[in-house]
């Protein structure tokens, strides 16, 4: 009989003691073996010395290790990092590393793809293909981690794919990032951004995790909103509000609410007082982002007296605002344009 082998990084700590239980191997050994998955990075069984060789058999038959494949990497004069991965089936994601501060925030992607093409987004043009698997997300930060010898500070669920549509694997991977036998990174320090996916939104509220929820926004109008992010037909503006505010309430946590400007769409200042008035009775903060065009967009950025004086009259309704500084210009950053380019 063919054994289908499992990728060991599929498994979460509690679902690999169990799964090596049921082949009569203690528990314990499944908190050794994330230790040589994730702190040391050893990626073959055979070197995994320090467990009992008939152990190491045993894995050697019933799991693999997967990897991944640098395809390219483009650096940006801002010191900005640009990933294309090459999976095992040849598919293409991206990851970006920023450094600021003395921070490294790295920003990982969680599908082939996206179903819900936003109107600027190159992600979502090409069309969805499948979700990645827990070990395939995780391999993104293990391959930053081998490069710098350290984890990133931050990670944000912010490259390709909408996370909370691979809801499983994603939860499983934060699970792992966060767990103390494994990563070790503070559950505040994983934003997971989503464009609202309401019933997601309520099973993450029930986790009461501490991580940061990022919600794209993008416009205080139902209409507007629709026709930027087609997604709003299935989980309207009203509805989103009701679940953020839900969640924040429930987890005591602030969200954040992302806002992608672009000019003449959305930029007007009537729009900023329309998202005042959305949010502001709750415990939330915008982030604006000036809109990075792809080549052979027809969107534009406003100018950044625009970009300011939006800010600026949400501060004045006491909403907290701040500009996301804008990383990799020149290295086509935005999510979804490297591997565009790269594909062309
Ligand atoms: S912005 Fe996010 S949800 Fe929208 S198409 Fe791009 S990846 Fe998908």
């Amino acid at each position: 009989m063919i054994v289908q082998k499992k990728d060991i990084k599929n498994f979460t700590l509690n679902e690999l003691q169990e799964d090596i239980k049921n082949s009569g191997v203690e528990k314990y050994r499944a908190t050794q073996l994330f230790d040589l998955l994730y702190k040391k990075g050893i990626e073959d069984f055979r070197e995994m010395l320090s467990l009992p060789a008939p152990f190491r058999d045993l894995l050697q038959e019933n799991y693999y290790i997967s990897k991944i494949d640098l395809a390219n990497l483009a650096k940006s004069k801002d010191q900005t990092e640009k990933y294309l991965f090459k999976l095992e089936d040849e598919n293409l994601i991206e990851s970006v590393l920023i450094f600021s501060d003395e921070r490294v925030t790295e920003c990982i992607s969680t599908q082939i793809g996206c179903k819900y093409n936003c109107l600027f987004c190159e992600s979502g043009k090409k069309g969805f293909i499948r979700n990645l698997t827990v070990g395939e997300i995780l391999n993104q930060v293990l391959f930053v981690k081998k490069k710098m010898k350290s984890n990133p500070n931050n990670i944000v669920f912010m490259g390709i794919g909408e996370p909370l549509d691979n809801y499983d694997n994603v939860v499983k991977a934060i699970c792992i990032l966060n767990s103390k036998n494994a990563f070790n990174i503070g559950a505040r320090k994983i934003t997971l951004s989503t464009c609202g996916i309401i019933p997601a939104i309520k099973r993450l509220q029930e986790r009461n995790w501490q991580i940061e929820l990022s919600v794209s926004l993008h416009a205080p109008e139902n209409k507007l909103r629709s026709y930027l992010m087609p997604v709003n037909n299935l989980y309207p503006l009203p509805d989103l509000i009701e679940a953020c505010r839900n969640y924040a309430d429930k987890t005591n946590r602030q969200i954040t609410f992302e806002y992608i400007l672009i000019k003449g769409v959305n930029d007007s200042l009537i729009y900023a007082d329309e998202l005042a008035k959305l949010i502001g009775r709750f415990n939330s903060k915008v982030n604006l982002i000036t809109f990075n065009p792809a080549p052979d967009s027809l969107l534009q950025a406003p100018a950044a007296s625009q970009v300011k004086s939006f800010k600026n009259k949400l501060i004045a309704k006491g909403i907290p605002t701040t500009i996301r500084i804008s990383k990799g210009d020149d290295i086509s950053a935005a999510c979804g344009q490297l591997k565009s380019l790269h594909l062309k």
